[in-house]
């Protein structure tokens, strides 16, 4: 008797498939695109698992993948060689999204289509997008190097199925029952050019199945991308394949493209996303750079290929040096992976560099997302602290915009001497400081300091084209030599009678506000850097800025 279980799906995947299964998605083409990369993935997966266990490759070490439809029965298969699934992976890869951030992701769908289709489009679905054209989805699976099938059945609504199947040889078939309204796909000019404008880079053979001499007949070019020559690639080649290698959906905001012929040779073809990913500030969070060794993938948890302040980097480096059975393990400390490293590093800081100058409108919105990363770069990688002081840019009290530290310095006023910042969590309330009106009477400019990175890096650097960076919450900051914006007739006349009556009052009033307070402060000051606010906090010279005592105090230390 065959035993079948019934799963139910996890809620997350539950509402996301209410929403791909009912949304009017313009764009729902995409699905195909899906399943063949995860088919690809798995030819990728298996291949390598063999370099160490070549029995897995019996029954064939061609890998492909396969298309074939049914007008009358109403269905489309995608059929691969690759590793395929055991049952726990069939219950565990397509009943779950493992992906990190999905929850915080399913949370932001609103329940408005438009929106949140939208959004969809940014995170992927992946295998999820079957349900966008079809009613119910059969999976057969067969694990490498296992005996038993499995199949995976489910229409989409809440659960799924699973029961022993059988299949000839390992690898997976994924059979799409067609919706009434998603016939259209059922055509080999359609098909084919769905894989022509998506998944032609897909360095495995994509075949479609029909009848005559001409069958099985190729659809794609199944060469490597990055192995092809710039000339021959267009924008869409590179933007289909930075979809595949990321797993994003969004567009890249830099390809990189290259050849390194020298000591070590490799390739690489690395993107800039545009969007922030949700996880990018995950502690877990590892760089998902894919290595291949002469074109076999190796793997993409290779941590040494990229310095973790440039882990919003996606693509492939391929190395003709290093050994095709090299091993993860051998990865580690490893000289021609540290070389690629700073070779890599090398041309994106270039790239950046170039891009913040020519496009300066565009470079803020990479900076915008990007920026607090590549901050841990200025004290994790010293060697590049210089070009990326340069790369920083900050919000500020003088500009609706982005400044650099270099503008700002150009900027600074007459006797000004120190980069002048103020940090906390948003600029909305730091605008408000009272520590700020000293500097705002005199027009000068200060930074705005946001990010949790900012506590770490400005005091391992400390200075900026010889101009000490101050918080404007320490005490000694000086205004009085600083020729400021102010008119010459607000400027006080220190002789006057009132002004030394003032100062008396003043005065006393310190010596009554340090005897009140006693230990709870250190000391009580006038300052001339207050002018609505009768009085603001500030920290000593030399003393832990306000900003970071309180974050190291919300982390109890
Ligand atoms: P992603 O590809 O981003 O991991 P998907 O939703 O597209 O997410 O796929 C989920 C998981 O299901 C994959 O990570 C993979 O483990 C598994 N999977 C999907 N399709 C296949 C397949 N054809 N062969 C083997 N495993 C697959
Ligand atoms: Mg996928």
């Amino acid at each position: 008797a065959t035993k079948t279980e019934k799963h139910s799906f996890q809620a997350e995947v539950g509402r996301l498939l209410d929403i791909v299964a009912n949304a009017l998605y313009s764009e729902r083409e995409i699905f195909l695109r899906e399943l063949i990369s995860n088919a690809a993935d798995a030819c990728d997966r298996l291949r390598y698992q063999a370099l160490t266990e070549p029995a897995l490759l019996d029954g064939g070490a061609e890998f492909q993948i396969d298309l074939s439809f049914d007008e009358d029965a109403k269905t489309l298969t995608i059929s691969d060689n690759g590793s395929g699934m055991t049952k726990e992976e069939l219950v565990g890869n397509l009943g779950t999204i493992a992906r990190s951030g999905t929850s915080n992701f399913v949370s932001q769908l609103s329940g408005d289509e438009k929106k949140d289709v939208s959004l969809i489009g940014q995170f992927g679905v992946g295998f999820y997008a079957a349900f966008m054209v079809a009613d119910k989805v059969d999976v057969i699976s067969r694990r490498a190097g296992e005996d038993t099938a499995w199949q995976w059945i489910s229409d989409g609504k809440g659960d799924f199925t699973v029961e022993p199947a059988s299949r000839d040889a390992r690898g997976t078939t994924i059979t799409l029952h067609m919706k009434e309204d998603a016939a259209e796909f059922l055509s080999e000019p359609r098909i084919a050019n769905i894989v022509k404008t998506y998944s032609d880079h897909i360095p495995f053979p994509i075949k479609i199945a029909g009848e005559g001499e001409d069958y099985p007949k190729q659809l794609n070019a199944a060469a490597a991308l990055w192995t092809r020559n710039k000339s021959e690639i267009d924008e869409q080649q590179y933007k289909e394949f930075y979809h595949h290698v990321s797993h994003s959906f969004d567009d890249p905001w830099a390809t990189l493209h290259f050849r390194a012929e020298g000591v070590i040779e490799y390739a690489g073809l690395i993107y800039i996303p545009t969007m922030r990913p949700f996880d990018l500030f995950h502690p877990d969070r590892k760089s998902k750079l894919k290595l291949y060794v002469k074109r076999v993938f190796i793997t993409d948890e290779c941590e040494d290929l990229v310095p973790s302040w440039l882990r919003f980097l996606r693509g492939v480096i391929d190395s003709q040096d290093l050994p095709l059975n090299v091993s993860r393990e051998m990865l580690q400390n490893n000289p021609v992976v540290a070389k690629i490293r700073s070779g890599l590093v090398k041309r994106v800081v270039g790239e950046l560099s170039k891009k913040a100058e020519k496009e300066a409108d565009t470079y803020t919105t990479f900076w915008d997302a990007f920026g607090p990363v590549l901050k841990e770069g200025v004290y994790e990688s010293p060697e590049h602290r210089d070009e990326l002081m340069k790369l920083m840019r900050f919000k500020s009290t003088s500009r609706e915009g982005w400044v650099s530290l270099a503008d700002y310095v150009a900027d600074m006023k007459e006797g000004q001497e120190a980069i002048y910042y103020i940090s906390g969590d948003d600029q909305d309330t730091l605008s408000r400081s009272p520590q700020l009106e000293g500097f705002a009477a005199k027009g000068i400019e200060v930074l705005y300091m946001t990010d949790p990175v900012d506590e770490f890096w400005i005091p391992s650097v400390g200075e900026f084209d010889g101009k000490a960076l101050k918080s404007v919450t320490r005490g000694g900051a000086d205004l009085s030599k600083i020729k400021g914006a102010e008119k010459e007739d607000e400027k006080k006349d220190d002789d006057s009678a009132d002004d030394k009556a003032a100062t008396e009052t003043v005065d006393a009033l310190v010596t009554a506000l340090r005897e009140a307070l006693g230990d709870s402060v250190k000391d009580v000051r006038k300052s001339d850097r207050l002018t609505s606010s009768p009085c603001c906090l500030v920290a000593d010279d030399g003393e832990m800025d306000m900003h970071l005592e309180r974050l190291l105090k919300q982390h109890k230390q």
